[in-house]
């Protein structure tokens, strides 16, 4: 049999698990409930239990992997194969990981954080199209990205490199969960969005349907924000114009200092498609310079849902020997 390299997407409400060959496509899928329970302490043991009683349904043996890469919330130290503060997890003290899934299965395993790993699906075999050069932005309910540059993430001095969301775009914005100001995460994720659309309707005075919900103190979310965009809702283009500005602006710092060969956007804000990549396209192009504005590409991401596994099951390359 083909060797296979198995990928886990660990998240707070569920892990999705992907088994695929080593040309990256998907031969088999599952997902199992994510127990937070006990301080978090079922859950590496219940991944142990799902790939196993896996395996032996479908008579695979440890043999048949390169290895098992995983995605996962927290802070991930590779060399040692721990994560820590992995909140959504309830996972506060270190956490041996990669010992316990490799004791357990018998598989060598590796791991990086979620974005990291999203990053690395969308470059494999999503809209990255295996460039070497690839930065990937995730725009959900917090701001995530990751940096591939020549074929590597990049992980910085602390693990820091790719925390896009943290980008400052304006130094009098509104405060982040980081404790600094006016970072990219508090106006382009889902709440960003919605808290843009709330400082501008102070200030606009005309006829617009969003604004009317705002008024009347009526809960809204970034799609309401980007549909009532695309039936030409004045205000609410004023909102959507106003995050691809910010979302332009780092996009052209990235492409200025790094110039991949495309920046791509993911995250469940990014489903406003086409809408919202042109918009980013035009500031992105007015904050590059000439060449990068050539070759650097701004994309929307392909996977959906698969880039995590898909990326995790990739850190499983490196075994190959
Ligand atoms: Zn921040």
């Amino acid at each position: 049999m083909d060797k296979k390299v198995l990928g886990i997407d660990l998240g707070g409400t569920t892990t999705k698990f992907a088994i695929l060959n080593l040309d990256g496509e998907i031969q088999q899928k599952w997902s199992i409930e994510t127990d937070i329970l006990d301080e978090g302490s079922r859950i590496v043991p219940n991944i142990v239990a799902s790939i196993n009683h896996r395996l032996n349904l479908y008579q695979m043996t440890a043999e048949d992997f390169i290895g098992i890469g995983m995605g996962t919330p927290g802070s991930v130290d590779r060399q040692a194969g721990t994560v820590i503060g992995a909140y959504n997890l309830n996972w506060k003290t270190l956490q041996p990981v990669q010992a316990a899934i490799e004791a357990g299965t018998g598989i060598p395993f590796a791991m990086d954080n979620d974005a990291n790993v999203a990053a690395l699906g969308e470059r494999w075999q999503g809209a990255g199209d295996n460039q070497p050069d690839v930065v990937f932005i995730t725009l959900g309910t917090g701001v995530g990205g990751g940096i591939i540059m020549e074929g590597r993430l990049l992980h910085g001095a602390a693990g820091c490199a790719g925390e896009i969301g943290h980008i400052t775009v304006d130094p009098e914005g509104f405060q982040c969960t980081c404790g600094k100001r006016g970072c990219l995460e508090t106006v382009s994720s889902a709440t960003g969005v919605v808290r843009v659309a709330r400082q501008l309707a102070e200030e606009y005075a005309g006829d617009s349907k969003l604004k009317a919900m705002l008024d009347d103190g009526q809960a809204i979310t970034s799609k309401d924000v980007f549909d009532f965009a695309k039936e030409e809702d004045d205000f609410a283009i004023m909102v959507v114009d106003k995050v691809c500005f910010y979302l332009g602006l780092a996009c052209g710092n990235l492409g200025n200092t790094l110039n991949p060969a495309s920046i791509v956007i993911g995250g469940g804000v990014s489903a406003a498609g086409e809408f919202l990549r042109s918009r980013v396209e035009t500031y992105f192009q007015e904050f590059t310079f000439p060449q990068v504005t050539e070759s650097t590409q701004i994309k929307l991401a392909e996977l959906g849902n698969d880039a995590g596994v898909i990326g995790a099951a990739s850190l499983a390359l490196q075994f190959v020997d």
